[in-house]
């Protein structure tokens, strides 16, 4: 499909693109800590955007930030993608899931082996899809509950200077370097299940997806149908991949909205479906994928040129601490203990 319309294509290119630069980061990220556990020195230097991956701390960062904390210098990165992935969300619906996230672009490839493999992906059935789709929901409200309301901002301030916080990019890694059998079983399901069900880690499971979701309604630029010219052929119905039912919507207002524009792709009548500003202003397809990716860029290289990127745990903390990784100090519990030795310096005013 994507070699027959430019759309699809340009927004593949991007994904695949931010799919290989996160592989091309994690291998950088797993040399470094290889050598720090032999105690070695570490050939290359640590990528900051590993801290992609700690959507958590990222959110407890955001809370301290906006309430004028200034930006926490433990995994700054962090905080910058998560307003990255937010903000191009909130201008064009919901678009980090399809143009920048790793994890979207596995789950759209498994998808894809699955069709290539068997022919067509199923459709569990709408009770068990309500049942699983409200999974997410809980998920995030838990996490935004635990981090925004559960806690007050001293125990925040607390967590993001903890032991814990300090070495938690090293704690993922392990988590998946080490897999238990649990976390072994939980993938292998989330990997078949891919390949069988479309979307199936996305649609039920991911909490930062329904984050962004959130954001998304808040976007002026959607997708708009024109009843007018419309044939009611349901080709983008049919393509859809958070199904829904878009020949019968004329602006598409769903949290399940990813903007991926593949409907507006297959639409055979010219400039029925569109991606446009408050149902008024349309975007040409390829310019809605580069407006996205743009506000992307925007805030992650904004957070670079102000000096909140590289994060300030001094190597010879980390070739200090990651030799004791699997030490009680550094769980969750443990982790709350204060950082025993350089302390955090005074946090700068929020920019
Ligand atoms: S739902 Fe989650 S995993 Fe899927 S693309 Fe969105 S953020 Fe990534
Ligand atoms: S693909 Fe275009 S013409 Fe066909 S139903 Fe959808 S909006 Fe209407
Ligand atoms: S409505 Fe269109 S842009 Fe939204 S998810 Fe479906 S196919 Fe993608």
């Amino acid at each position: 499909m994507a070699r027959r319309y430019p759309v699809i294509r340009t927004r593949r290119y991007w994904q695949g693109a931010f799919f290989f630069w996160t592989l091309f980061i994690g291998t950088l990220f797993t040399l470094w800590v290889l050598a720090h556990m032999r105690g070695a020195t570490p050939p290359v230097n640590r990528p900051p955007g590993v801290e992609g991956f700690l959507p958590i701390s990222a959110l407890m960062s955001l809370r301290l930030w906006l309430s004028g904390g200034g930006v926490h210098p433990v995994h700054p990165a962090g905080l910058a993608i998560l307003l990255g992935a937010i903000l191009m969300s909130a201008v064009v619906a919901r678009s980090f899931c399809s143009h920048v996230c790793p994890v979207g672009a596995v789950s759209e490839w498994l998808g894809r082996l699955g069709r290539r493999l068997m022919g067509r992906t199923w459709e569990l059935p709408r009770f068990l899809d309500v049942i699983l789709r409200s999974v997410k929901w809980l998920l995030l409200a838990f996490f935004v509950w635990a981090t925004w309301v559960s806690m007050s901002l001293t125990q925040v301030r607390h967590f993001l200077d903890s032991p814990y916080n300090r070495v938690a990019d090293v704690k993922m890694l392990l988590f998946f370097a080490q897999p238990s059998r649990v976390t072994i079983a939980v993938l292998g399901v989330l990997v078949v299940g891919s390949v069988l069900v479309r979307d199936f880690w996305c649609r039920y499971f991911c909490p930062y997806g329904a984050l962004v979701g959130v954001f998304g309604l808040l976007a002026p630029f959607k997708i708009t149908r024109n009843p007018q010219t419309c044939t009611s052929c349901q080709l983008c119905t049919k393509v859809c991949p958070a199904r829904l039912p878009v020949h019968r919507l004329e602006r598409v207002r769903s949290l399940e909205c990813t903007g991926c524009q593949d409907c507006v792709a297959v639409c055979p009548v010219s400039h029925c479906l569109r991606l446009t500003a408050y149902s008024r202003f349309p975007l040409r397809p390829a310019h809605g994928v580069l407006l996205a990716v743009a506000v992307y860029f925007v805030v992650t290289v904004g957070f670079r040129v102000a000096g909140h990127w590289r994060g300030i745990v001094p190597e010879e903390e980390y070739a200090r601490r990651i030799p004791e990784i699997h030490s009680p100090l550094y769980t969750h519990v443990g982790g709350m203990a204060p950082v025993e030795s350089e302390p955090v310096p005074p946090l700068k005013g929020a920019h």
